[in-house]
C-alpha cells in the first residue's frame, strides 16, 4: 500500500493565507488540497486496515478454525455491514469476504494514483455539475465520476477530521465502480435489511466498515451526517 507523504515532508512552503480569500482563487484551491492530503493520511490507515482485518477474516474461514479476537470483530463488521450471513445460495462466507477484500483493493489503488484522479474544482463548476443529482441548495464537499475523477469543492475544508476522511472512501467507492451508489443510507432500517449482493453497491458500507475494524473497533460512523467531527 503506498502511503502518501505527509505535508512536513514536503518541500513547497505553506502559503500564506490572506483574508477575504475568493471563491476558486489559487489559494482556496490550495488549502483544500492541504485539506485532502490530511485527511488521506486517515482514508489511507482505516483502508490499509481493512485490507488486512478482511485477510485475516479470510484466511480463518478458509481454515474453519475458532476465531481469535480480531478475527471476531472483522466478521461481525463485515456481517454488520455487508450483510456476509444473508448471501447468495452457492456462496460461501469467505466467498462473501474476498469479495470486499477486491473492492477494498480497488480503493486502496485508486487512493494511491489519486494525484491523478482528484480535482479541485471552483465554487460555479461544482454548482453546474451537481445541481441535477443534489438539488442547489445541498452542501456537496466532493462528488466522483466513476473511473474518471473525484472533484473536491470548497465545502471540504469546513468539515471535521473524521467526516474528511469518511468523505475520501465514500468518494473512492463512487469511483471503482459506477453501480456503488447511495442506494440505503448509512444507517437505519434500509442499511440493516440489506443483503450481500445490495450491501456491495451500497456506498455507506465501506467507511463504516472500514471505521469498525480500526482501533478502537467500534461501529462509530462518520460522514456528512456528522460534518462536524
Ligand atoms: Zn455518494
Amino acid at each position: 500500500m503506498n502511503l502518501p507523504v505527509a505535508d512536513n515532508e514536503s518541500p513547497d512552503p505553506v502559503p500564506e493565507i490572506p483574508e477575504n480569500v475568493l471563491e476558486g482563487s489559487a489559494v482556496d484551491i490550495e488549502l483544500r488540497r492541504q485539506a485532502v492530503d490530511d485527511a488521506k493520511l486517515l482514508a489511507a490507515a482505516w483502508i490499509a486496515n481493512s485490507l488486512r482485518m478482511l485477510a485475516l477474516g479470510r484466511r480463518v474461514l478458509e481454515a474453519d478454525r475458532e476465531p481469535g479476537h480480531l478475527e471476531k470483530i472483522v466478521l461481525a463488521a463485515a456481517r454488520t455491514h455487508f450483510h456476509t450471513d444473508q448471501r447468495g445460495a452457492g456462496l460461501s462466507e469467505s466467498d462473501a469476504i474476498n469479495m470486499i477484500e477486491w473492492n477494498f483493493q480497488l480503493i486502496s489503488r485508486a487512493l494511491s494514483m489519486s494525484d491523478s484522479i482528484f480535482a479541485y474544482v471552483d465554487g460555479e463548476t461544482a454548482v453546474q455539475n451537481t445541481r441535477g443529482y443534489f438539488g442547489s441548495e445541498f452542501k456537496v464537499p466532493a462528488y466522483a465520476y466513476a473511473v474518471s475523477s473525484i472533484a473536491f469543492t470548497a465545502d471540504f475544508p469546513g468539515l471535521g477530521p473524521k467526516c474528511r476522511a469518511a468523505v475520501i472512501i465514500h468518494q473512492l467507492a463512487h469511483f471503482i465502480d459506477a453501480r456503488i451508489r447511495d442506494i440505503a443510507g448509512a444507517k437505519g432500517a434500509a442499511y440493516c435489511s440489506l443483503d450481500l449482493a445490495s450491501a456491495l453497491f451500497n456506498v455507506h458500507c465501506y467507511p463504516n466498515f472500514a471505521i469498525n475494524v480500526s482501533p478502537p473497533f467500534l461501529d462509530d460512523r462518520f460522514g456528512m451526517m456528522r460534518p462536524e467531527n
